[in-house]
């Protein structure tokens, strides 16, 4: 089977690696290069924590409005249609099968990076456990009641931080280095083909477009990112940074000040520093400075090795998008955690094109939103 993927971020990596393993040729469309969509991340992989992601709950807008206050967030452009989707399903609550659903998610990812650092741990993958730092004892303690509400669980204890009024431990959260990940992905899909090109559309009968030009495939995979808005769907870009930064004093385990917005993770070779979840589908820059800044609180800064910048790809409920319409398969709306989920979502955007699953509970909720865009002509 002749299978395109639209996107070599870690999603479509995933897809490739699972599709080579099944015999499946594999050509990957990719506009700037292998793992660019998702390098930037800092690399933690908490799969059990997807109320994390999850935007329209009434608990996440309060945060969202304290974060706006503190600066860790920032809304400069929102789709309308994100919008009304988001206003309309505030507060509902997914049905029962996608909370399963997604606990296979989880724990199909969860042992995936495990098995494939057991094979060989080229990607310094450890579980280190995270550190959550909060300035309030309310907010605090309302995460702490969050996390006991969630279905998925978690594995947490409180600790005290100096300077914070306290903070909480995760200790079934992994990480990995995304710059090594990468590499060893580019290795394992070594058989695929990779196209420099940036699409211009897909059709439901298998057809990609670069510019004037047309090609044809048995299946395509769209695992794009934000770009998948131009299906229809809602997903909304949440701009974040990353810096690989040389530093002398860190903590030993990652840590996330979370109203100031930053995440600081040690590895061997240097210390990675993300921050911003901010609603900017453009390609400033301008606020990136702030949370590097912010990060000395808890690293100092010697050299910069260097920058990327990443869009989450945001539901409006935080669970993603997978499903098959024709010939096209998507795979997104990871929002925070695609690296956490990507083994599982390539797995079964996989298993979608491949004809081995037709649909997955709940995921495929926007399909009838992507028939329409197809009627009414958007590529
Ligand atoms: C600051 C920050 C920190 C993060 N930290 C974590 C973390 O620690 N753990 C975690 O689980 N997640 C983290 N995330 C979230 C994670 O990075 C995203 O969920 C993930 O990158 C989404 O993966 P994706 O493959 O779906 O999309 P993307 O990563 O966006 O990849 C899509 C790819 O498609 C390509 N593409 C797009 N359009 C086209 C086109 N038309 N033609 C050709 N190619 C195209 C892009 O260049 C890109 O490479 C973080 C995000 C940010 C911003």
């Amino acid at each position: 089977m002749d299978v395109a993927i639209v996107g070599g971020g870690i999603v479509g990596l995933f897809t490739g690696y699972h599709l080579l393993r099944e015999g499946a040729s594999v050509t990957i469309f990719e506009k700037a290069g292998l793992g660019h969509g998702s390098v930037h991340a800092a690399g933690l992989l908490e799969p059990f924590r997807i109320w994390y992601n999850r935007l329209n709950t009434l608990s996440n807008i309060k945060k969202m409005l304290r974060f706006l206050r503190t600066g860790a967030t920032a809304v400069r452009s929102v789709d309308p249609y994100w919008l009304a989707t988001f206003i309309r399903t505030l507060g509902k609550e997914p049905p029962s099968e996608a909370w399963d659903f997604m606990r296979s998610v989880a724990s199909y990812s969860w042992e995936m990076y495990r098995a494939m650092a057991e094979e060989k741990n080229d990607f310094e993958y450890g579980v280190p456990g995270f550190i959550e730092l909060y300035r309030s004892e309310r907010d605090l303690e309302a995460a702490l009641a969050e996390i006991k509400r969630t279905p998925l669980g978690g594995d947490v204890e409180t600790v005290e931080w100096r300077g914070y009024a306290g903070a909480i431990r995760y200790n079934d959260v992994a990480v990995l280095s995304t710059e090594r990940f990468i590499e060893r992905m580019r290795r394992e899909l070594a058989g695929a083909r990779v196209v420099a090109a940036e699409v211009t559309g897909v059709d439901a009968s298998g057809r990609v477009f670069v510019g004037g030009k047309e090609y044809r495939y048995d299946v395509v995979v769209v695992a794009a990112g934000v770009w998948s808005r131009r299906l229809g769907l809602p997903v909304a870009p949440f701009k974040g940074f990353g810096w690989r930064v040389k530093s002398a004093s860190r903590p030993q385990t990652p840590t996330f000040d979370v109203d100031g917005g930053y995440i600081v993770v040690p590895f061997s070779e240097w210390t990675k520093v993300t921050g911003g979840f901010d609603l900017d589908g453009g390609p400033s820059e301008d606020r990136a400075a702030l949370f590097l800044e912010r990060a000395r609180n808890l690293t100092d800064v010697l050299d910069v090795v260097d920058f990327a910048k990443g869009y989450r790809p945001c539901t409006p409920d935080g669970f993603p998008i997978l499903l098959r319409d024709g010939d096209v398969v998507v795979a997104t709306g990871n929002c925070r955690l695609g690296w956490s989920y990507g083994p599982a979502m390539g797995k079964h955007a996989a298993d979608l094109a491949l004809g081995r699953a037709k649909s997955f509970p709940y995921m495929d909720r926007y399909r009838p939103n992507m028939a329409n865009a197809r009627k009414g002509g958007a590529d």
